[in-house]
């Protein structure tokens, strides 16, 4: 098959290529880069780094540990905090976060490389299997965990650590959550994502039930009466429709479905690719569409987005990201209609839009984009049935800020509740949360709702 064959194809590259373009994006530092990366901090008392982390994870000790020659205390010092410390090592927006705050980060400068040093303390202690976490005495409860993705990981262990006895019920074949079929293949290398679910899993008394789905194989109130206590880490199960003319035509795909499934072949001449590609969307999810496109051999590659860069979800390292694969950008460029031709796409149509008094308006230019295929990465929607009467807010599960939810003894977490921020160390802190909150809850008697 020639590499530039038009329409959608497998197989569009040699193995060889393939091997270099999904492998590690940031491969783990050697002992003496780490050293030499560590041995940059400052080690500020009242870190502003550690401030920006929503795990609040002890950055300047954990550094420290590092030049001290003491990985392992290194990686327990995060541990303690973030218990997928590995996972947020590789996918964390640092440049937003603890790098952005890190005071070597100025214009002269570049902050200490926070990211890559966790993942060399978390890397050498999973390699060793090393594990820091007892479970206390059985405390006699038991506590369903709905979902295993990040938020219910991170609770489940948190909860498992205080004695309690930990069902996770979860609607895939594996756990993960987005760890598993979402994030980035490139971002997760050799099966990461299960690697690090059997590490947490590894203090016992956490059962996973894969292939239990909420809404269908049981229901909030069942659980609620088997259980001390619930935890709702649902994710987001659902996407945005486009709603323009062509929707349904072969050759559109929602993206987060095609990396899932992109994410759990095995050999990545399976999957399919166009030879021009479209990518609809403005956030992570889009970016990672479009990349993954090309690094699956299509010849072109363009997101449009319908507001300015300014307005981009993605970060300015994930937009960077994006064109040094040569994947086009275009801004103000909304979808009206996907063009076909002999019943599958071969283009899409789009308006041109602007700010007119803080309102996007199509300015009426319309264009034309030729493509084969056609990615929507339009956002994800809350989707969940079987929950009763639990209050939502904003298409979220509403919580207080303990996690707990209008329904007495139920908790949620991670993308699921309203006002995330839809990421995995934001998952990981508040399905982390919701466990103690839960643990001090069921140290007396499970609190009235504190959402009315
Ligand atoms: C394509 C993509 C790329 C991303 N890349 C990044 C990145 O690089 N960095 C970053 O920080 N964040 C990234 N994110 C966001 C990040 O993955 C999420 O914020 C994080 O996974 C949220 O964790 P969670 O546990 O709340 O939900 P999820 O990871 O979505 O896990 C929810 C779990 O609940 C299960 N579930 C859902 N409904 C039911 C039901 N009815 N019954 C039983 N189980 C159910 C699901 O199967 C899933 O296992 C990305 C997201 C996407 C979509
Ligand atoms: S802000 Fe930068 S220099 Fe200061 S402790 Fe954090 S990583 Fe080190």
């Amino acid at each position: 098959m020639g590499r530039l064959e038009t329409g959608i194809h497998k197989g569009r590259l040699t193995p060889a290529e393939y091997d270099a373009n999904f492998s590690d994006l940031h491969p783990r530092l050697t002992k003496h880069e780490a050293l030499v990366a560590a041995d940059r901090c400052y080690f500020c008392y009242d870190a502003p780094c550690m401030t920006a982390c929503p795990t609040s994870i002890d950055i300047p000790m954990f550094i420290r540990q590092i030049s001290t020659g003491n990985p392992i205390g290194s990686a327990k010092t995060i541990f303690d905090q973030n218990i997928l410390g590995g996972m947020c090592a590789r996918v964390c927006p640092t440049e937003e976060l603890c790098e952005q705050a890190c005071v070597r980060n100025t214009a002269e400068e570049r902050p200490v490389e926070i990211g890559r040093l966790q993942r060399y303390a978390t890397d050498t202690a999973m390699a060793e299997n090393k594990q820091f976490y007892t479970r206390a005495e059985y405390t006699g409860k038991k506590i369903a965990v709905i979902g295993a993705g990040p938020a219910g990981l991170a609770c489940a262990h948190r909860l498992a650590v205080k004695g309690h006895d930990v069902t996770i019920f979860d609607a895939r074949e594996k756990a993960g959550g987005l760890n598993e079929y979402g994030i980035a293949t490139y971002k997760a290398v050799d099966d990461f994502a299960q690697k690090e679910v059997d590490y947490v899993l590894a203090i016992g008394s956490i059962e996973v039930r894969n292939g239990q789905a909420l809404g269908r194989d049981f229901s909030l109130s069942d659980l609620s009466q088997q259980y001390d206590a619930v935890f709702l880490g649902l994710g987001l199960a659902g996407v945005n429709a486009l709603r323009a003319e062509g929707e349904d035509l072969e050759g559109v795909a929602d993206a987060v479905a095609y990396i899932a499934e992109l994410r759990q072949a095995g050999n990545k001449a399976d999957i399919a690719v166009g030879r021009r590609v479209v990518v609809l969307g403005g956030g992570m999810t889009a970016i990672d569409a479009a990349v993954q496109a090309k690094l699956l051999g299509a010849e072109e590659v363009t997101i449009c987005y319908r507001r300015g860069k300014e307005h981009m979800n993605a970060s300015e390292f994930e937009q960077d990201l994006a064109a040094s694969k040569g994947v086009i950008i275009r801004h103000w460029l909304a979808p009206k209609r996907i063009l076909e031709k002999d019943g599958k796409v071969a283009g899409i149509e789009v308006e041109y839009t602007e700010l007119r008094d803080g309102k996007l308006v199509g300015t009426g230019d319309i264009g034309v984009i030729a493509a084969d295929q056609i990615f929507k990465a339009i956002g994800q929607t809350f989707e969940a049935s079987g929950l009763g009467a639990l209050r939502m807010e904003s298409g979220r599960i509403a919580i207080d800020g303990e996690g707990r939810t209008s329904i007495e003894g139920v908790w949620a977490g991670g993308d699921c509740v309203v006002g995330g921020d839809d990421l995995t160390v934001s998952a990981v802190a508040q399905g982390r949360d919701a466990a103690e909150s839960i643990n001090r809850a069921l140290g007396s008697a499970i609190p009235a709702a504190a959402v009315a």
